[in-house]
């Protein structure tokens, strides 16, 4: 079958390809890309699609994300604003929820800011168990850096009321001293991650494949067409195989799993390519904590609680036989580092492994804010590629800055990162923030924080090489560059459907870019109600 889409702002991203208004799409690939005659004449019985100047990008590829919890908190409660906007519809909302949750599972819901409720706080315990008074819930704020539990969900979860703080978070508490049932960061996020693993251990596989579609069109919804689940583990690895075979894989999925599973893979089968959509060849390790809990591990100490110079997992020369092990399996190895001590530790433990060789299996640094020049010196030498996370410039910005007051204009310094020589994809990490890549195209383009602030703004990149981020880049740091990242003759026809190219569009509106179509293979995996296709 062969669709010609016609009249059309084409964005290939190929190097040096010339202006191109028509692409040829036969079956799952591209046929033909460039003028409108030319393209024609490769197919005279082509089915023709007018796109009316509409823009077409490739898809968009997120290098590091979370796609199984994104599929399970949009599987809860939706408690963000404006959908609920006050506690009692949040309270409705819970109970709605509840009524479809199985036993044994938490009722989940999340999205809410407590400053955007017309009561301009954050729920309560209370409030929790007026909607679902007899069994666990949480509510996750948008940020999932605080969360909300009732009473039966803070006895499960093992936190009373005379109990001091958690490590690296804060309860909120009422008048007395007692627990109100918020929670600021600290064990958050460990909330999340234990309820998904406790219900996706628990779920049927159709269950299973249906919180991986979920996910997979809440990704294309934003035009992204491939990832890599950067915390896979048996239970998501499993169910990514079962949505596969369903046919109900939306995006292409490569695997990160975790290191302490990594046997388990290498002797499950589910090892290697298994389709055009899914592949898990990569393991992820931690080596160090987060910029916004400040437990990223620094050269010296920060200036705001809790202090200290932050948490290192591994030591150095254990992270070395790490890295030695997974690499002689043949592993693409992806390493959490995020503090200038710890990327100088994983640096030397890659340098120690790979010695003189170069970088076959493209060994992965994930986030490297702190990868400073010396640094990154040594990262290009080593031909480390960086998946990095721009998004986060808007959104946690001003906490990086008050995290490394000193050095906050040389975070993520991706215009430096490109001179040395760095290949670096852009991602999210939803869903600690937004997985819409183009707040990231447009924060790399800007890099504003929230509260206006412009960090480095030597830093900043061309639109152009912004969204080389989320296509060429994160396509080869995936393994994938033969066949996605760009449009070209040959290449797999996944691609997206804009009202407008990013290129024509200033940084300051390239947000409000509308996504009219996903495609992966040919297929449509969402469209809006006035796609063209
Ligand atoms: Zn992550």
């Amino acid at each position: 079958m062969d669709v010609l889409l016609a009249d059309a702002d084409i964005v290939t991203m190929a190097a040096g390809s010339e202006p191109a208004r028509s692409m040829l799409v036969r079956d799952d690939r591209i046929a033909a890309v460039g003028p409108a005659e030319r393209v024609r004449a490769a197919a005279p019985g082509a089915r023709v699609v007018p796109l009316a100047g509409a823009a077409v990008i490739p898809g968009l590829i997120d290098a590091h994300c979370h796609l199984c919890d994104v599929g399970y908190l949009a599987s809860g409660a939706d408690c963000s604003q404006p959908a609920a906007p006050d506690i009692p519809a949040i309270v409705a909302r819970l109970r709605d929820a509840a009524a479809r949750t199985p036993d044994g599972s938490w009722v989940t819901g999340s999205g809410y800011v407590e400053y955007k409720l017309r009561e301009g706080r954050h729920p309560t315990r209370g409030d929790l168990d007026a909607a679902v008074p007899g069994r666990p819930a949480i509510l996750f704020h948008t940020s999932l850096h605080a969360c909300v539990l009732n009473t039966p969900a803070l006895r499960e979860a093992g936190f009373g009321d005379r109990q001091p703080d958690p490590p690296g978070g804060r309860f909120g508490r009422d008048g007395e001293g007692l627990l109100n049932g918020v929670i600021h960061e600290g064990p958050t996020f460990t909330l999340l991650w234990g309820g998904l693993r406790r219900d996706m251990a628990r779920m049927g596989a159709a269950a299973r494949a249906g919180l991986v579609a979920r996910a997979g069109r809440h990704f294309a919804a934003l035009g992204v067409t491939a990832a890599c689940d950067a915390d896979t583990r048996r239970d998501s690895l499993t169910a990514y195989a079962e949505a596969d075979e369903r046919g109900l894989l939306g995006v292409r999925i490569r695997g990160l799993v975790v290191h302490d599973e990594a046997g388990w893979l290498l002797g499950s089968g589910l090892r290697g390519r298994r389709s055009a959509r899914l592949a898990a060849e990569s393991v992820k390790i931690w080596a160090d904590g987060g910029m916004s809990s400040r437990t990223a591990a620094i050269h010296g100490s920060y200036p705001v609680p809790p202090y200290g110079s932050g948490i290192m997992y591994f030591a150095p020369d254990e992270l070395t036989a790490m890295v030695r092990e997974f690499d002689g399996h043949g592993l693409q190895v992806c390493i959490h580092a995020q503090g200038d001590r710890a990327i100088e530790t994983v640096l030397d433990a890659y340098a120690a492994v790979l010695g003189d060789r170069g970088n076959p299996l493209r060994h992965r640094i994930e986030h490297g804010g702190s990868l400073f020049a010396p640094l990154a010196a040594r990262a290009a030498s080593l031909g480390i590629v960086v998946a990095a996370q721009p998004g986060m410039l808007s959104i946690l910005g001003d906490g990086f800055a008050e995290a490394l007051p000193e050095r906050s204009d040389e975070l993520y310094a991706y215009a430096s990162w490109r001179r040395a020589g760095i290949r670096v994809a852009g991602s999210s990490d939803a869903p600690v923030i937004t997985a819409d890549p183009l707040v990231g195209i447009r924060d790399a383009a800007l890099r504003r924080t929230g509260k206006g602030r412009v960090l480095g703004p030597g830093e900043r990149l061309a639109v152009r090489d912004a969204l080389a981020l989320y296509t060429t880049e994160a396509a080869f740091a995936m393994h994938r560059e033969r066949d996605l990242g760009s449009l070209e003759p040959g290449k797999l026809a996944d691609f997206v459907v804009l009202d407008r190219s990013p290129l024509d569009t200033g940084p300051e509106q390239i947000t409000d870019i509308r996504v009219l179509a996903t495609v992966v293979g040919g297929e449509p995996v969402f469209q809006a109600d006035d796609s063209p296709l």
